[in-house]
């Protein structure tokens, strides 16, 4: 079982790692080259033999300390299939709410309908599971619901990033729908939804942006007047305060 310090979930799973969007501030991208290579010829390198590189077997990694290891992220945060991680959600008996791809975008442009095709089968031979998605790219789950691949199911959360104003976003009453908004950088307005999750960004980066209180109650107040549950992240507990803090989940408590 992947556990995960990730508040709003029980556990994540990454069968697709990396992620081509950029953001300064991201850390799957910090603790992918941190643990980033495989072995190779006697030594340890990240190269990519293809711009999207598939694995069906997992590769090794020798650390610095002599250890010998399955390679969590072989090319980095190159985007990759790790096949052979498919299968193990079925081996988690107890029912848990699972972040899927938290190392990466799924929906990000570059990533073939084939991965996400194999992704959602892999979370359907596991229904015990409640899954949540999130993507920078919420078109792609429009063009996926064109094509009918998108997985209309219960247990399946469809969700988008948010920073700041100005955003892409997806609703379809269909799926079930929901905005991270995570880090927060400035005043945002949301719009449809069924659940919304707030954190502000953490670690250490130079140029962190600490959010506003007002930012934070515009986010409530409107989510509020759509009668939208708003869960917010341990990030948020020096701004409004521990006795402010909600931490509401859509399908009741977590
Ligand atoms: S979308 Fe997410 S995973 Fe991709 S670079 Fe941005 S923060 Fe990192």
């Amino acid at each position: 079982m992947k556990k995960t310090k990730i508040e709003w979930c029980d556990s994540t799973f990454n069968p697709v790692t990396g992620c081509l969007h950029g953001c300064e501030y991201c850390y799957a991208r910090r603790v992918a080259q941190r643990f980033a290579g495989y072995d190779l010829n006697g030594g340890v390198t990240t190269n990519c033999p293809l711009p999207r590189a598939e694995l069906t077997e997992p590769l090794a990694v020798t650390w610095k300390n002599g250890k010998t290891v399955q390679a969590p992220y072989p090319f980095g945060f190159e985007p990759t299939l790790h096949r052979y991680r498919l299968e193990e959600i079925q081996r988690w008996q107890k029912p848990r709410t699972i972040f899927v791809c938290s190392m990466a975008d799924l929906f990000g442009e570059w990533v073939p309908d084939k991965w996400i095709e194999e992704v959602f089968a892999a979370c359907e031979k596991a229904p015990q599971h409640r899954y949540l998605f999130l993507t920078k790219n919420p078109f792609r789950y429009e063009q996926l619901h064109q094509k009918g691949i998108l997985c209309k199911s219960d247990n399946m959360w469809y969700g988008y990033s948010a920073t700041k104003d100005g955003y892409d976003f997806w609703f379809d009453s269909q799926y079930n729908c929901f905005v991270s908004v995570e880090p927060l950088l400035g005043l945002l307005g949301i719009v449809d939804t069924k659940w919304v999750i707030i954190g502000a960004e953490t670690g250490n980066r130079k140029n962190k942006i600490v959010p506003q209180k007002e930012w934070i109650n515009t986010i409530c107040n409107i989510a509020d007047n759509m009668h939208v549950p708003v869960f917010m992240k341990d990030s948020l507990i020096p701004i409004v305060g521990e006795e402010n803090m909600r931490r509401e989940f859509p399908w009741g408590k977590s």
